[in-house]
């Protein structure tokens, strides 16, 4: 018999009335706002409410360079937490909403897989509670607000060459890359050069993630820099009036949405910022939430630990005064074996030499975790092609950089296969271990502390920019700007910017190409290689095999 789909997995599941869940957590029905029977976002009165309350534990799950296909930090994080529900703790876990453009391109949701998703896994991956709709429709305001401005007379001065805040879809489609607009006569305005990107690369979404609280919210929205002057001065969000209407749009979808995991772990899936022009973390008002409701709390940052977990801890941790307990850092044989050097073909076969080779890749990661003052265990996420001798490489080889490595089998047994891992991960957020500190201070020049990450993170040699980077940044620090932190986007299979450069390179360049402010945001975006802010669609979209069945069930979603 063929093995389970994940949807076939998810359908199986014995979800609870969401009220029960939410009970799990003494959020009563009262606060919560239900979408459906298996969905519901927390109240805000209820979050302001539990403010007082001590936190739990932060543990964050991320991983090594992985391979194209990801290599398992959601369904390790969603295992996780019903790994440590099985040993009696009071645990939920917090991960982001998936994007809807690429579930239609790529075969691979946002829900894990196997015995570790979250459910009803369909609505996650499509409309779920709505909240992409409100951060598109509160972006594109703006955009027509912009042309609108300009339209009845440009008061403010924006040079229309200059307009820097493009329009967003949730969709993966590359016609709409750059575009065109205001054709077709007078009454339809000035023809500009435009375009889109995809939803969850709006700054929007970041905000919307990092924001504490509605007054927040709408101060970060008014700061977004959406064009600027001849003279460059920049026009701001605010200058245009949009920002109060944003907010209204967004009111909703700055509450945490609950769901479930296929175990009944309750389960914060809330927001999706892109883990490269942005930081790749579900909302701080999730996370915040989750600490004040949870002894434990499981999150996951995007993209391996030289992105997502420097962002985690530089970005999030930073700005919402959050500092983890103890890091888990997944693993799987096959990607340690292609940062050793081994072509995508050959993954499934046994190579305990490549392998070895790899393990430098995890090396790095290890020592990189550890400088953040944070305790780091291995989490390797067992596949079927794996092999004994493969894990014991892995295991001898953290053992000897002084972190543990423990198989986990979540995939496939559910919480029974990562016991091991969740004691281990108790163990170590009860310990007091963590000493977090971020690897730079907000005082530091913004180019230092590109290149504090590029050194200590990265082990690169140099980084170079044009004068005309250099400038910008300088021009940023004089505007009071030189605070914030940097927020890198560069290839996730390398700790170089080539994505072919695998394991533990040393030495090497990071050119920075771009930089842009995200001001409402609050971070300076270094660009370091080729960023696609609106994906396309393969040859073969998935999107070409999903379909309702007789009985009106979901098909082809993974
Ligand atoms: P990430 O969050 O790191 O991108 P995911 O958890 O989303 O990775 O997993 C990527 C894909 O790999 C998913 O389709 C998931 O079902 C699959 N996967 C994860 N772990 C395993 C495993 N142990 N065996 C087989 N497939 C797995
Ligand atoms: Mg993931």
């Amino acid at each position: 018999m063929a093995p389970k789909t994940d949807i076939e997995i998810a359908r199986a599941a014995r979800k609870l009335p969401i009220q029960e869940i939410g009970a799990r957590l003494g959020i009563g029905a009262e606060d919560l706002v239900p979408y459906g029977h298996d969905k519901a976002k927390v109240s805000q009165r209820f979050i302001d409410s539990v403010q007082g309350r001590p936190n739990g534990r932060l543990i964050l799950v991320t991983a090594i360079n992985p391979t194209p296909a990801g290599e398992g930090k959601t369904t390790t994080t969603v295992g996780l937490g019903d790994g440590l529900a099985r040993i009696g703790k009071n645990a939920a876990i917090c991960i982001r909403e998936a994007s809807l453009g690429p579930n239609f391109g790529m075969k691979g949701g946002a829900a894990g897989g196997g015995h570790a998703q979250v459910v009803p896994m369909e609505d996650m991956n499509l409309h779920f509670t709505g909240d992409f709709h409100a951060i598109t429709s509160a972006h594109n305001l703006l955009a027509a607000m912009i042309d609108n401005h300009i339209y009845w007379g440009n008061a403010l001065d924006i040079d229309q060459r200059r307009v820097v805040w493009r329009r967003v879809m949730d969709m993966n489609d590359r016609a709409l890359r750059d575009v065109v607009t205001s054709l077709g006569g007078v009454a339809n305005g000035f023809p500009a050069q435009a375009g889109f990107d995809i939803t969850v690369a709006s700054e929007v979404m970041a905000i919307l993630c990092l924001a504490t609280s509605l007054t927040d919210l709408e101060r970060r929205l008014g700061d977004m820099i959406v064009a600027y002057r001849r003279d460059r001065t920049p026009v701001y969000a605010r200058d245009l009036k949009a920002h109060g209407a944003m907010t209204v749009l967004l009111k909703d979808a700055l509450q945490p949405n609950l769901v479930q995991t296929l175990e009944n772990t309750p389960a914060f899936v809330h927001g999706g910022p892109f883990a490269n022009i942005a930081h790749g973390c579900n909302s701080v008002t999730a996370t915040t939430t989750a600490l004040k409701l949870a002894d434990y709390v499981v999150t996951e940052a995007g993209f391996g630990a030289d992105l997502g977990a420097e962002k985690f801890m530089n970005i999030k941790c930073r700005k919402a005064g959050l500092a983890p307990d103890a890091v888990v850092l997944v693993a799987t044989v096959r990607a340690l074996k292609a940062n050793g050097g081994i072509p995508k073909e050959d993954l499934g076969a046994e190579n305990v030499e490549a392998l070895r080779t790899g393990c430098a890749n995890l090396g790095r990661h290890i020592a990189n975790l550890k400088a953040f003052g944070v305790p780091v265990v291995v989490a390797v996420n067992h596949f079927v092609t794996d092999t004994e001798a493969e894990v014991e490489a892995i295991r001898a080889y953290a053992a000897d950089q002084g972190a543990e490595a423990i198989l986990c089998r979540h995939w496939a047994q559910g919480s029974a296969g990562i016991e091991d891992l969740a004691r281990r991960v108790a163990d170590l957020a009860d310990s007091g271990a963590s000493a977090f500190t971020p690897l730079y201070p907000d005082e530091m020049p913004l180019f230092e502390k590109i290149e504090t990450i590029a050194r200590r993170i990265y082990h690169a040699g140099e980084v170079t920019a044009d004068k005309a980077v250099r400038d910008q940044l300088a021009a940023w620090e004089a505007q009071g700007y030189g605070h914030l932190p940097v927020c890198m986007a560069k290839t996730q299979y390398s700790f170089s910017t080539d994505p072919a450069l695998r394991g533990a390179p040393s030495g090497h360049v990071v050119p920075v190409r771009e930089v842009r402010l995200s001001a409402g945001a609050g971070f300076v975006v270094a660009i370091c290689g080729q960023i696609m802010t609106m994906p396309g669609l393969p040859r073969v979209p998935s999107a070409e095999s999903i379909r309702l069945n007789a009985a009106g069930l979901v098909e082809g979603l993974f």
